[in-house]
């Protein structure tokens, strides 16, 4: 099938780039002597999961329970899952996970005391062990336990219950990772982890509290931690990139991100064309997010989109550019490829303007 053929809005991903970019991610991880654990956030499909293990990552990231229980029945088997959860009905929920699948692995971020004693309990009344990790605060004041004496006490809190164990520390500087040049960003990424590590080393490890795993980094930090201490690192957003991402810079180009191709794109429809200047197409926030900024139209600058509302945006044709027609296809960049993705049922892999698979978008609204 062409895309032509495609219902639009149609989400779309160049298969073979995104086999570059899962390629191109494991390569650079190992060089760094890493491991990469991927977040699975961006995706929500099981099967591209599989393809980034089979690539070499170790175990995978969600956000949610509830895209793990996805990726679990997908046949996933190492999955940390990055946000804490509260309330007996999730916690039951991931005693389940651990009952269904018990060659499985799960492990659970926390950073409260709460938290360890309600999971503690009902993993107890399980008969079972839960994997906790400690989310500590790395610059970005959303989650994570202060360093210092209250992370002793989560950890030691952690060793004296049953039902629970102490895997390690999660430290994602979620704030730093579009940070626009490459020596400014891993920089500040490293500075604000030295705490951490310095106080592994001096404070944690003495004490015999040493974490097995350190978790943490993304697509636009990841090589600021070699040799910190890190031991996996959980990009996500390096699969599909995006132009946020896209903006960043790397190591050879102060504006641009090279390293990846942006690979996730929406396909659009021209519905219709009120003015010479002004033409409409069938993609609006309901397919793509715009919190980090409108679309691009890809290889042309001399379109510019502007949301039109749910269902609408409104593209401007810029210094005499010629008419688009009614009907006629437009592919889009999107600013933002999580919260976009989310958007759709399925991904379709194309190559070229050939559709070749499909991805059920499994996760899809998978945020409980
Ligand atoms: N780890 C955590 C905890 C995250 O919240 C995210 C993304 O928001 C990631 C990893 C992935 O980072 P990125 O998509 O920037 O590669
Ligand atoms: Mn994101």
């Amino acid at each position: 099938m062409n895309i032509a053929q495609l219902p639009t809005p149609a989400l779309i991903v160049d298969f073979d780039k995104m086999k570059n970019n899962i390629h191109e991610m494991q390569q650079r991880i190992d060089a760094l002597q890493l491991n990469l654990r991927p977040h699975t956030k961006a995706h929500k499909s099981p099967t591209i999961a599989k393809m980034q293990i089979d690539a070499g990552a170790q175990g995978i990231c969600t956000a949610k329970l509830g895209e793990a229980e996805v990726m679990a029945a997908g046949g996933i088997n190492d999955i940390l899952i990055t946000t804490p959860i509260a309330g007996k009905n999730k916690i039951q929920r991931l005693v389940k996970l651990y009952q269904q699948y018990p060659d499985y692995r799960f492990i659970q971020v926390i950073d409260h005391k709460q938290h360890i004693i309600d999971i503690s309990e009902a993993a107890t009344d399980a008969g079972i062990c839960i994997e906790l990790m400690i989310e500590v605060e790395s610059g970005q004041q959303r989650c994570g336990v202060e360093i210092g004496d209250d992370l002793i006490s989560l950890i030691e809190t952690i060793n004296c219950s049953d039902g629970v164990s102490y895997v390690g520390l999660q430290a994602y500087s979620g704030h730093l990772q579009h940070i626009k040049g490459y020596q400014e960003r891993n920089t500040q990424a490293r500075t604000v982890v030295e705490d951490l590590f310095n106080y592994i080393n001096n404070v944690l490890t003495p004490k015999g509290l040493a974490p097995e795993i350190v978790s943490g980094g993304g697509t636009g930090t990841y090589e600021a931690y070699q040799g910190l201490g890190f031991s996996e690192i959980q990009a996500g957003s390096y699969l599909f990139m995006d132009t946020t991402y896209q903006d960043i810079g790397d190591e050879n180009d102060q504006y641009q991100n090279n390293q990846f191709d942006v690979t996730l794109k929406v396909l659009s429809t021209v519905i219709s064309h009120p003015t010479p200047q002004r033409a409409i197409i069938d993609a609006g926030m309901k397919c793509l997010s715009i919190d980090l900024g409108m679309p691009k139209i890809e290889s042309d600058d001399m379109l510019s989109y502007k949301t039109g509302g749910d269902e609408h945006g409104i593209i401007h044709l810029i210094d005499n550019h010629e008419p688009l027609q009614i009907g006629q296809q437009l592919i889009l960049l999107p600013s933002h490829c999580d919260t976009t993705l989310n958007n759709f049922n399925t991904l379709y892999a194309v190559r070229g303007s050939e559709v070749i698979g499909q991805f059920p978008i499994i996760g899809r609204g998978r945020s409980d």
